[in-house]
């Protein structure tokens, strides 16, 4: 069986005013894979992601998420020649969870569905039962967000995601905001995920989990793919001084 692109990137350029952010990634992820991009703060991390689905507008460049052009725009054109997806086939969770405060937990999920895809609101509700279940909060569905713990909030966001039957799943830190007792229930839901072969991008801090659930490992610094390789290549046989510098600063020490 042939992998299939799920996204390919070329020459993306994003400046915020003069500051130029990101400057001129490539990038190619096939369907299945799960990447990790780790990095120091301010690297462009959560920039990239956020192109990946427009919510920030690219500068310069070409992104393509499987058989779709979502932006392209060469040096010099006045404007993008394409820049709106058909249908998003990417599903993005945050480090704050922006789940909706005035709604249940079942609401949150159904919403999307309901709202943007026009489902029955029968087999949305089934369907939202079924992802929260998996995420192992179906005895949660009636109540609001607030009552729930940051850990349980953000398994609801991630099931609120699945609703929308993504392609790509982004993940911008997931669990930064996340008291540390409440990291693990979220890892674990999305490690499952990748087990089902779910095609992730995973904007982390957790380095074990970089290290144990990614299939390949992207360091960014100053809005550049520095390196990428396996997590061993990256964790234990890092070649750019300014990974090992990264790396030292972490806690981790994964593969010895
Ligand atoms: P990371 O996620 O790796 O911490 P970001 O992509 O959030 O990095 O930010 C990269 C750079 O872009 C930072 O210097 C940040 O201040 C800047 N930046 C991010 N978003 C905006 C924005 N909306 N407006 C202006 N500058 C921004
Ligand atoms: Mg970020």
């Amino acid at each position: 069986m042939g992998s299939s692109v799920a996204v390919e990137v070329t020459g993306l350029h994003k400046k915020f005013g003069d500051q130029l952010v990101l400057k001129g990634i490539d990038l190619h992820i096939d369907m299945g894979e799960v990447v990790g991009i780790i990095g120091p703060s301010g690297s462009g991390k959560s920039t990239l992601l956020r192109c990946l689905n427009l919510l920030e507008t690219p500068t310069e460049g070409v992104i393509r998420i499987q058989d779709e052009v979502l932006y392209a725009r060469q040096a010099g054109e006045a404007r993008p020649a394409k820049s709106a997806p058909g249908k998003l086939k990417t599903g993005m969770v945050f480090q704050q969870f922006n789940l909706w405060p005035h709604m249940t937990v079942l609401e949150n999920v159904i919403e999307a569905p309901l709202r943007v895809k026009k489902t029955d609101k029968k087999a949305a509700i089934q369907k939202a039962e079924a992802l929260l279940a998996k995420v192992g909060l179906l005895e949660k569905r009636d109540m609001h967000p607030i009552y729930l713990s940051g850990g349980q909030q953000q398994r609801v966001a991630i099931a609120r995601a699945l609703a929308m039957e993504p392609e790509i799943m982004l993940f911008d830190e997931p669990t930064s905001a996340l008291d540390p007792e409440l990291v693990g229930d979220v890892l674990r839901v999305m490690k499952d995920l990748a087990g089902e072969g779910m095609t992730m991008i995973v904007v982390t801090h957790e380095m074990e989990f970089a290290a144990n659930v990614a299939d390949r490992v992207i360091f960014m610094d100053q809005g550049a793919i520095v390196e990428q390789g396996t997590p061993e290549t990256i964790f234990r046989h890092s070649q750019s001084p300014r990974l090992q510098q990264f790396l030292s600063n972490t806690s981790f020490t994964a593969f010895g």
